[in-house]
């Protein structure tokens, strides 16, 4: 009982998917985001500390917005070392950025349930969603 919990930034804790409030436990239960089948699963508290990783039915409908600030982040950054660094064509940039996203997309998936999960615990932590 005596655990010590550090707070945890929300970069740390969404890029490493792990529990915004003792950034220990885990977010999934299948560590590997490739396996389909378990891609979502998730425990219904973190194992550590308890906290709730459903904090009301639909929590995670949220996450779409998180998801979509992150693919145009990396988009812009793919743009960055593709277009500006290496000179590739628009087609080009397109083509493997499309490519890279769809690679990443299992892991795109979690991370922006993470962030997610993260940035409204760090603003509502005092709130009754998870007390
Ligand atoms: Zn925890």
């Amino acid at each position: 009982m005596d655990k010590k919990i550090k707070a945890k930034s929300i970069l740390s804790v969404g890029f490493k998917l792990l529990c915004p409030k003792c950034g220990e436990g885990k977010l999934f239960l299948n560590p590997n985001p490739y396996n389909l089948k378990t891609l979502a699963e998730m425990p219904s508290h973190c194992p550590n500390c308890q906290l709730s990783f459903m904090p009301e039915p639909g929590f995670y409908y949220g996450a779409m917005f998180m998801s979509y600030v992150i693919t145009v982040a990396l988009s812009v950054l793919n743009f960055i070392w593709a277009y500006l660094l290496w000179g590739w064509t628009t087609w080009t940039y397109l083509i493997i950025n499309t490519l890279i996203l769809i690679i990443l997309l299992p892991y795109l998936f979690r991370a922006a349930r993470s962030f997610y999960l993260a940035v409204v615990y760090r603003f509502e932590k005092n709130t009754a969603r998870f007390n």
